[in-house]
């Protein structure tokens, strides 16, 4: 197993970029999607899709290596996905930014045929033959992929992006995205949310005024939010959205259909091994998509399996209808999300002007007639769901520094706070709060000499802090020795527009700066944690001087020195 090949930056065979080109300013603007990527170029004012080399106006997300071990990036790596399915590399947007040890990549894994492995501290490795690639990587072949058709297109060296992400991303996927379009050298000059695009998209440079919900149906997840329009001004509302919902589980119902179907067909049932499960997934996916132009659709899998020594044949045929019935309350469970939305931002159905449609899951017509029911009017047509995000945020990247620029304002997707010493979790920023913002808290030494401070940072909407996403250990150092409880500081919290996390912090009595460094991204274990008390300290009195030494704390930082020898 190569374990040692690196994994931040893009594996040697990667086919290099068109050398000599001229340095261009253009701005790619790129929608890294779940199963394929799309990358726009505002040309003369227009957003404009880049094809591939061979015309396609998407990429397959996907990156594979075929029997011989050599490394196959999108189109070619889609073609191998029925025949190789373990070392074909999918969804890696589902994987990206999460930590090894979740519940989270623990269900997620179970959709997959390829392994997916542990990586240094916490990171997600793809197992694919005797390699690893980490998440990053595998997002940065496809970012470099998109990157080359775009050099080739307009034969000049392009490097800047805005690359989109879900809404619903926490800040440490988000920081992955980055990393990966670091890995394939480009410039990435904004993270933009998905639903913001695709509102740019819909929005920039008409004159109106009204509030749009964008709903976002991908292959992986499900995303809405509600954007305010004035001006050229996007203001999100509110957000929100789930990321165990997609066009995948749309697929699955119909894998559970075929599998119940053979059964009472053969009277017996279907051993699954990943070559068999790829084709039911690959048919189920294809039946889906049929579906959404006729009533009926066959499936037709021949050789599915040999049974009692014989090649055996399967056929199956399926409705609108009962597809309808047996993915029901996926789409009704979407328009609850709509709901928490419009909740969130104080608002009816009825106070939504038009609904955009993104996401390929869409097409199901069934989504537009429920969409169409619930707000009362059809969604906004003439907006392309494979493209509008990609369009949304090349006219972001085209907007920037000009002008004419386009203002936004977003929201903060999911709550952002504290670990509490008894467990809990304290919110600092709640979600959906307007960005950029800071929040500042007060702590204090807890045992005497103690001279560094730690604060532990979690993103998510559970009471108890380890049931959120981890973002990290910030320790505050620069202060003396003191008794404890007389070293009193104030340790503020800033996000920026694009919500990226900023931690400084100050002594109470001099407001002297002091030194903040993030020293754990991986997270931490609850006996190596010193519990800090980080309710606001700024209006109490010091804590009196006591002599009596802690032991709380040397967990975290015989880890920290650990991080620091690695
Ligand atoms: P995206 O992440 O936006 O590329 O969406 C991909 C998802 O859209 C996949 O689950 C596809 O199966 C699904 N999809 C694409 N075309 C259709 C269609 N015509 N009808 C239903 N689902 C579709």
């Amino acid at each position: 197993m190569q374990d040692a090949m690196k994994t931040n930056e893009l594996p040697p065979e990667v086919e290099a970029l068109p050398e000599g080109l001229p340095a261009s300013d253009l701005v790619m603007g790129i929608d890294l999607g779940t199963t394929y990527s799309c990358v726009a170029v505002v040309e003369d004012d227009f957003p404009k899709v880049i094809p591939s080399r061979k015309g396609l106006r998407t990429t397959p997300s996907i990156v594979a290596l075929d029997d011989k071990g050599r490394l196959l990036i999108g189109e070619e790596a889609r073609k191998q996905l029925l025949i190789n399915p373990t070392n074909t590399v999918y969804g890696a947007k589902r994987f990206i930014g999460r930590h090894f040890y979740s519940d989270e990549v623990e269900t997620l894994s179970r959709y997959f045929s390829y392994s997916i492995v542990p990586l240094g501290e916490m990171e997600i490795g793809a197992q694919v033959a005797d390699r690893v690639f980490s998440l990053p990587q595998v997002s940065a072949m496809i970012l470099n992929e998109l990157r080359r058709n775009v050099c080739e297109y307009f034969k000049a060296d392009v490097n800047k992006a805005v690359i989109s992400v879900p809404a619903y991303y926490t800040e440490n996927q988000r920081q992955a995205v980055r990393e990966a379009g670091e890995i394939a050298g480009i410039d990435v000059l904004r993270i933009i949310n998905e639903p913001t695009a695709a509102a740019l998209a819909y929005g920039l440079n008409k004159e109106f005024d009204s509030k749009i919900l964008v709903y976002d149906l991908g292959g992986g997840t499900f995303d809405v939010s509600v954007l305010e329009l004035f001006e050229n001004v996007f203001k999100v509302l509110a957000t929100g959205g789930d990321t165990f919902l997609g066009g995948v589980d749309f697929d699955e119902r119909i894998v559970q259909y075929l599998l119940s179907e053979y059964e009472r067909q053969e009277n017996e049932i279907l051993q699954c091994d990943s070559v068999i499960t790829q084709r039911l997934k690959d048919a189920s996916e294809k039946v889906k998509i049929e579906l959404s132009n006729k009533n009926t659709a066959q499936i037709d899998l021949p050789y599915i399996t040999i049974s009692k020594g014989k090649f055996k044949d399967f056929q199956a045929e399926l409705t609108k209808e009962d597809f309808n019935e047996m993915t029901m309350d996926l789409v009704d469970r979407t328009l609850e999300v709509c709901v928490e939305v419009l909740d969130a931002a104080g608002l009816q159905p009825e106070d939504i002007e038009s609904v955009i449609l993104v996401g390929g899951q869409t097409r199901m017509p069934i989504i537009a007639e429920k969409v169409s029911a619930f707000f009362g009017k059809a969604p906004t047509k003439g907006v392309h769901p494979d493209e509008v995000v990609a369009c949304g945020a090349a006219l972001m990247g085209n907007s920037l520094g000009s002008e004419s620029s386009v203002r936004l304002i977003d929201v903060l997707p999911m709550s952002i706070g504290g670990r509490q010493p008894d467990g809990g979790f304290k919110v600092f920023f709640p979600a959906n709060k307007t960005l950029p913002t800071e929040h500042e808290i007060g702590v204090a030494t807890t045992h005497n000499s103690q001279d560094a401070i730690e604060v532990f940072l979690y993103q998510g909407e559970s009471g108890r802090a380890v049931d959120n996403e981890f973002l990290g250990a910030f320790v505050v150092t620069g202060f003396d020795k003191a008794p404890k409880g007389q070293t009193r500081l104030a340790v503020k919290l800033s996000l920026d527009q694009e919500s990226i996390l900023e931690v400084t912090a100050r002594t109470l009595s001099t407001g002297q700066p002091m030194h903040v460094q993030m020293v754990a991204k991986a997270p931490v274990q609850p006996e190596d944690i010193e519990l800090q008390p980080l309710d606001p300290l700024l209006d109490q009195p010091p804590a009196s001087p006591d002599t009596t030494e802690t032991k709380a704390g040397k967990g975290l930082r015989s880890f920290i020195r650990r991080m620091a020898s690695e």
